[in-house]
């Protein structure tokens, strides 16, 4: 790979969502350029100050290291002078390897947070589709939170955010993750924002958004609190919606 083609798989490597052949190729490079090297510190070192710090599960370090003997095998091979052909492993064999490890790769890196994006949106779509959008329809924050207390075993904090375009529209239990958790509902303009909310024994992340399905979703954790936000409204308000949520 290229230095121009390295620095644009950097941010997704540091945020682990390359597959893992792109991020060992990857991580040979930086070994052999330094200003590739240095481009990845500062990013990560960026990365760390923001406080996007990322929980993922990674590879174990056995596979990786037999992805990466792999891939030094076909580069051996390939750099294999003509009278050693007839004793190379033919290259399916290979490539078959490679697959196998990423397939396992991809089951063991695929993270949790890849299920709870589509438990989050099938909630969304459920509480839109079967026309039970809130157990307690109200555009109160005093109405609403309390509703709450005799439900659940947390109190998730209910703001009022009309004045910043985000209209309080309800709230409603809700079960995803194994647990009961808070929808807490709010609308701007046609779209509705479903933010579930639920106790975590995870320390403060910053934000991350994906698409799921067509839709944007955003989760985030503060105070022991788990927030995830799904709807069809742009990644840009729904990502001041979380912003708002903690401020
Ligand atoms: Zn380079």
């Amino acid at each position: 790979m290229s230095c121009k083609e390295i620095q644009g798989l950097m941010d997704p490597y540091i945020d682990r969502e390359l597959d893992l052949v792109r991020s060992i190729e990857l991580e040979r490079h930086m070994h052999d350029c330094p200003s590739c090297a240095r481009l990845h510190e500062d990013r990560a070192a960026l990365r760390t100050a923001i406080g996007a710090g990322s929980l993922r599960y990674r590879a174990p370090d056995t596979l990786k290291k037999s992805v990466q003997a792999a891939l030094v095998e076909r580069d051996r091979q390939e750099r294999a002078p003509g009278r050693w052909r007839w004793f190379r492993l033919p290259g399916p064999v290979i490539a078959a390897t490679a697959a196998a490890a990423l397939l396992i790769a991809i089951w063991w890196v695929r993270p949790v947070e890849g299920a709870l994006q589509r438990e989050v949106v099938e909630g969304h779509i459920r509480s839109l589709m079967a026309n039970h959008l809130t157990d307690v329809p109200s555009t109160d924050q005093h109405t609403v939170k309390p509703w709450f207390a005799g439900k659940l075993d947390f109190s998730p904090t209910v703001k009022d955010l009309t004045a910043e375009g985000f209209t309080l529209v309800g709230g409603r239990l809700d079960y995803l993750d194994n647990h009961a958790v808070a929808a807490i509902v709010y609308q701007r303009r046609q779209h509705v924002i479903n933010v579930f909310v639920w106790p975590t024994s995870e320390g403060d992340r910053g934000e991350r958004a994906a698409v799921r399905q067509g839709y944007n979703v955003v989760w985030f954790v503060r105070s022991g609190m788990a927030y995830w936000l799904a709807s069809d409204l742009n990644p840009a308000e729904l990502r001041q919606l979380a912003g708002l949520l903690i401020r």
